[in-house]
């Protein structure tokens, strides 16, 4: 086989000076249509910076659209509509003249089926995102940023000596990793993930499990999970969402984990985090 083409040992110069921060994010009043069906119905959430919050919920609730609409991510459907405001640190992501790139770089995104770039390497994969920055790197600046990634991302140990490799060589659970280590390192003060291990085996699910426990220092975290232990385990705050037959979703009951789980205080979600529906 040919050598390896990156050093396995961290370079001199990281691209950003400066330390990710995590941003607060404040969903407000969100009400979303898929032509003219409703969906969700003012939702409002406020998820602190450098915490994690799970979506709970059954199936068709609306988790997935209200994820997509904290990233502007919905607008990619043509029928969506949307009412209400997303404040990111304060600043609507949707204020007139924001532009969706802005979004889309302060607030990554991960999906339930991992989806590196197949044929582009591991090292490229991670680096593909890097120009939504509008950051110039050099080759040691990638290299650095490669290993920083792939390291939080729980990755790097297993793939340092094979970085030239398709992304699409890897086990699911070492693309999924992949993905995450490629969001960022866009330097995303939020990071939004539906479902990332559902498709995933349980060793790879509590590696990722690990990595969300430490990344939520410099990046605020929503995840959607319908497994009330990855919930109750790497959640500081969740939040309950129900659709009632025909109804669009709302969010019944949110809060700290702890209490959502241990004395929640609507039947529904008790019956939810029990397993009761
Ligand atoms: P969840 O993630 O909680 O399972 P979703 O947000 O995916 O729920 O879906 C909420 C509702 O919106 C569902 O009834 C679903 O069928 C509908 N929906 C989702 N995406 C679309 C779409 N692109 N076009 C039309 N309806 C959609
Ligand atoms: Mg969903």
């Amino acid at each position: 086989p040919p050598p390896p083409m990156y050093a396995a040992t961290a370079p001199v110069a990281p691209p950003f000076a400066d330390r990710p921060q995590p941003a607060s994010l404040d969903a407000r009043a969100i009400s979303a249509w898929f032509g003219a069906r409703k969906v969700l119905d003012r939702v409002s959430l406020t998820m602190q910076a450098g915490e994690v919050t799970a979506l709970i919920g059954p199936s068709g609730c609306g988790k997935s659209t209200f994820l997509r609409i904290l990233n502007r991510m919905h607008e990619l459907v043509p029928s969506a509509q949307l009412a209400g405001e997303v404040l990111l640190d304060g600043q609507d992501i949707y204020a007139t003249g924001r532009r969706i790139t802005e979004a889309r770089r302060d607030i990554g995104m991960v999906f339930q089926k991992p989806n590196p770039f197949p044929t582009m390497s591991i090292y490229n994969n991670v680096i593909a995102g890097l120009k939504l920055t509008g950051k110039r790197a050099g080759r040691a600046e990638k290299d650095y940023l490669v290993e920083e990634c792939l390291t939080k991302a729980g990755l790097w140990r297993e793939v340092a000596d094979r970085l030239n490799q398709p992304g699409g060589a890897l086990s699911g659970g070492q693309q999924q990793r992949l993905c995450i280590a490629r969001s960022l390192a866009v330097r995303p003060r939020v990071l939004l993930m539906d479902e990332p291990c559902s498709a995933l085996d349980p060793t790879s699910t509590r590696v990722i499990e690990e990595t969300i426990s430490e990344l939520a220092a410099e990046v605020t975290i929503i995840i959607v999970t319908h497994n009330m232990q990855q919930a109750n385990r790497v959640s500081d705050q969740c939040a309950f969402f129900l659709a009632e037959q025909g109804q669009p979703g709302v969010i019944v009951e949110y809060g700290p984990t702890d209490a959502m789980f241990g004395d929640p205080q609507d039947p529904r979600t008790a019956d939810y985090v029990h397993g009761r529906f």
